[in-house]
């Protein structure tokens, strides 16, 4: 077992801990907030601070640039939040889309039951009603008047936006199966038991790729997505057996998928879902197209043939995805005999890749410092920090994940180099301050 191991397992031992150190270090360093702190806090619902929203912003441009930059098969689309009745209706949610919730008649709180095992997690009590089919749509009104006409739903999903979009799509981009359509944006579900920080949360971000496939081909697509979409996590640095895939048995399946997969992660509450993987078949299509009377099949014109398409459906969530880049990349260590915390996020994920240390606010270091951190800026986040001994500088961009800091020193002055120092192995090396940006490209693959 190496000592990066053991520190990790130890680590383990003592998971409760760890959940809250990272709980604790997203609230101290400017990560996430609870929301509307200065009233109280509004239950399971949290804002993201300075760091939190570089993280954020840099898991989600992970994804679209391996969902849609790196490919040429699949496209972008940014659809509405408020959606009329008619979507809920045809795709299933209005009838189905719900958990099923009994109440405690001890204490009265409310649980989803199928997370409890038949206890009050409250009090203890197993005197629990019967299990009520309680729906997860947030309903709200649009416009003045709040009479059924008016209601209109907060999507619980973005799925449905690539399913009502999907001719609109065809016609404009000139594709045709196997092709995607991707989609980053905000979810809101009523769910009845929000929990563990965000990972469960009523308002929370998705990352949905759907994947139109010829149905004879869609078990053979199936495995290749749940494949490429474990690696992009193992790539972004998640220890492979902090991973594992799980498929769903039939009893488990949504009521629109033949076959599910989740990729799990090991939270510190034991292993949970980071993302679903699903064959969704011809169901959505099928149902807007009957329900919209719009023909949302495909026509191939090689061989004349007319057919909906099956789809193969990776969703993740983003916000619940970083926190377990954040768990998976706290560590704590000792340097040079001092105990520090670390988080070793990918530099792709990190809020700065790149923090400027002048070593004295003198005027002379001021000014040449400011001339390295505007040539950074363009190509990085940059912190720049002043305050404090440099041992304490570089612990406070250890904490927060920087992979490297540029200390501009004295003798920079004379000899127009920087050092350059490593947040994993605390190397340092000494670089002309011409060539930083170019040597921190290198480092980035040079984007
Ligand atoms: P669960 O069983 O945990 O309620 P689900 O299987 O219903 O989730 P999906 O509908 O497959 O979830 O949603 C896709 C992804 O969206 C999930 O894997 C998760 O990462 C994210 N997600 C779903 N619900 C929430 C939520 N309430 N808070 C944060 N992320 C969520």
């Amino acid at each position: 077992m190496t000592p990066a191991e053991k520190r990790e397992d130890d680590l383990e031992a003592s998971a409760d801990n760890l959940f809250d150190k990272v709980v604790n270090l997203c609230k101290r360093r400017g990560f996430v907030f609870p929301s509307a702190e200065i009233y109280g806090g509004f239950r399971s619902t949290y804002d993201y601070g300075p760091l939190g929203v570089n993280l954020l912003r840099n898991v989600k441009a992970a994804w679209w640039r391996s969902m849609v930059q790196l490919r040429r098969e699949v496209v972008g689309l940014d659809a509405a939040i408020l959606s009329p009745p008619a979507v809920w209706a045809a795709s299933g949610h209005l009838r189905q889309f719900a958990d099923p919730l009994v109440e405690c008649r001890s204490c009265h709180e409310r649980w989803r039951a199928d997370k409890i095992a038949g206890v009050c997690p409250n009090c203890g009590s197993r005197d629990l009603t019967e299990a009520r089919a309680f729906n997860l749509l947030f309903k709200t009104h649009a416009g003045p008047i709040e009479d059924e006409g008016a209601v209109a739903y907060l999507r619980p999903e973005t799925a449905q936006g690539m399913f009502i979009n999907f001719a609109n799509v065809l016609n404009t981009m000139r594709l045709s199966p196997p092709f995607g359509i991707a989609q980053v944006g905000k979810s809101f579900r009523n769910e009845i038991t929000p929990q563990n920080f965000v990972f469960r949360t009523r308002e929370f971000e998705q990352m949905e790729m759907e994947y139109f496939v010829p149905p004879a081909e869609a078990d053979r697509w199936f495995q290749y997505w749940l494949e490429e979409r474990f690696r992009w996590y193992v790539e972004l640095g998640i220890p492979e057996r902090k991973l594992r895939i799980r498929h769903h048995g039939a009893d488990e399946l949504s009521h629109y998928s033949v076959a599910t997969a989740d990729i799990e992660f090991l939270f510190p509450w034991g292993w949970d879902e980071l993302e679903g993987v699903a064959n969704r078949t011809d169901f959505d299509l099928r149902a807007h197209g009957e329900a919209s009377g719009t023909r949302l099949e495909y026509f191939d014109q090689a061989s004349g043939e007319r057919y909906y398409p099956y789809v193969i459906e990776p969703a993740a969530g983003a916000t619940r995805t970083m926190m377990a880049f954040l768990l998976a990349a706290y560590d704590e260590d000792e340097v040079a005999g001092e105990p520090r915390t670390v988080l070793r996020l990918h530099w792709r994920l990190a809020p700065y890749q790149v923090a400027v240390l002048p070593l004295s606010k003198k005027e002379a270091l001021t000014e040449l410092s400011e001339a390295v951190v505007a040539a950074l800026q363009p190509c990085f986040m940059v912190d720049y920090d002043v305050t404090q001994s440099i041992g304490r500088r570089y612990r406070r961009q250890d904490e927060i994940g920087t992979p490297w800091c540029v200390t501009v020193d004295f003798k920079s002055l004379e000899d127009r180099a920087v050092t350059i120092r490593d947040r994993d192995t605390t190397e340092q090396v000494r670089v002309p301050i011409d060539s930083v940006v170019a040597e921190l490209q290198a480092r980035t693959e040079h984007c």
